[in-house]
């Protein structure tokens, strides 16, 4: 495998890197983390700021890897954020550049990291109404998100995308109104199937509000199309709105899942390799990285991780096991 990219046996080939920056958070989604909070990563433990550019500085120019997402936890906690961001764009063979965030601190943050090399946002919002923001987050931070959406626009790091999840008797009737809100003001929407990630292990598959639920209640005040444009190994599937070229997306990953088409690898903020969001094992790097191994022997130690995956998630098999490790600390 030396000398190729992150390919693995079934055809597919890793260009796109997630990158967890930290597993903490400043909200607690009932659909990722109890309202206690959890127990966080040892900070030894935690990559350097340091050790997180040279890992995506291999992953860059020995792997083949073309776009690092920033993620988390919550990305924006992370104090040497804008300095990583500043590195990465430096690299030869920039990658693309984007962070998914929660929204909060971005007012303050948005600018610089625009400057800093950062290209756009996801920033996640499930609910308009501020007491079903509190419901689902356990905080009362709406406005914040309102204002880091309008800041991500006005410092040029579009186009914006909102993340959407959806949860039954919860803001399931909220569908419409997030889209009518997401038109007006130019951000593109995708609504994201609810996975068995919880660190609590509450999910369950007949309360998730699936894909085709979402369309039906978007067609009720929308005429939505199939968009021409092509997927791409994108997970989300997109549909033209009122004939366009405002769109729509929809990310069935557990009900239309995109394995066969993935082409996403992910480190943890702790430095291990997962070949899935759902893998239930792990390669280390961190151990690799400070004991001195040279890029090469971690470039290949990478190219391992991924030969391992697995054609699917499987979650509908009967003998599917939810990982270890949650959302929140897998990075999203
Ligand atoms: N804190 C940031 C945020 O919320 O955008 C980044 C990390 S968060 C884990 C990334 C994305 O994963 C968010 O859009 C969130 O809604 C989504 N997410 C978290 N848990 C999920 C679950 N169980 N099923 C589906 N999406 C989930
Ligand atoms: Fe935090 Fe994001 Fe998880 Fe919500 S989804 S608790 S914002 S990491």
């Amino acid at each position: 495998m030396t000398g190729t990219g992150l390919l693995d046996r079934y055809g597919r080939r890793a260009v796109d890197l997630r990158v967890s920056l930290t597993d903490r958070c400043n909200l607690r989604c009932s659909y990722c983390m109890p309202p206690e909070g959890l127990p966080w990563l040892p900070k030894a433990e935690i990559l350097t700021d340091e050790e997180i550019v040279r890992l995506v500085r291999i992953a860059v120019t020995l792997l083949g890897v073309t776009e690092v997402r920033f993620t988390g936890g919550e990305p924006l906690l992370r104090p040497g954020l804008s300095a990583i961001v500043t590195a990465c764009a430096q690299l030869a063979n920039r990658p693309k550049l984007s962070l998914t965030t929660n929204g909060i601190g971005l007012e303050r943050l948005a600018s610089g990291l625009k400057t800093a090399g950062l290209d756009r946002v996801n920033v996640s919002l499930d609910t308009l109404d501020a007491q079903r923001f509190h419901e689902i987050t356990h905080r009362d931070r709406l406005p914040d998100v309102l204002r880091g959406l309008t800041a991500a626009v006005d410092a040029g790091l579009t186009p914006v995308k909102i993340n959407t999840v959806l949860l039954r008797g919860v803001n399931d009737d909220e569908a419409p109104a997030l889209l009518t809100f997401a038109l007006k003001h130019g951000y593109e929407l995708r609504f994201i199937e609810q996975m068995p990630l919880d660190a609590q292990h509450g999910w369950n598959r007949s309360e998730m509000i699936t894909a085709e639920e979402i369309l039906a209640a978007l067609n009720t005040s929308f005429d939505l199309s199939p968009d021409p444009a092509e997927r791409a190994g994108a997970p989300a599937e997109t549909w033209l709105v009122n004939g366009g070229p405002a769109k729509v997306g929809v990310i069935g990953s557990v009900t239309r899942p995109f394995c066969g088409d993935c082409d996403r690898t992910r480190l943890t903020a702790d430095g291990q390799i997962r070949n899935c969001l759902f893998a239930t094992g792990e390669t280390d790097l961190r151990g690799l990285l400070r004991s001195g191994a040279p890029d090469e022997a971690i470039a290949d130690r990478w190219r391992e991780a991924m030969w391992g995956k697995l054609p699917g998630h499987g979650i509908d098999n009967p003998e599917f096991l939810q990982p270890a490790r949650p959302m929140s600390a897998i990075g999203g």
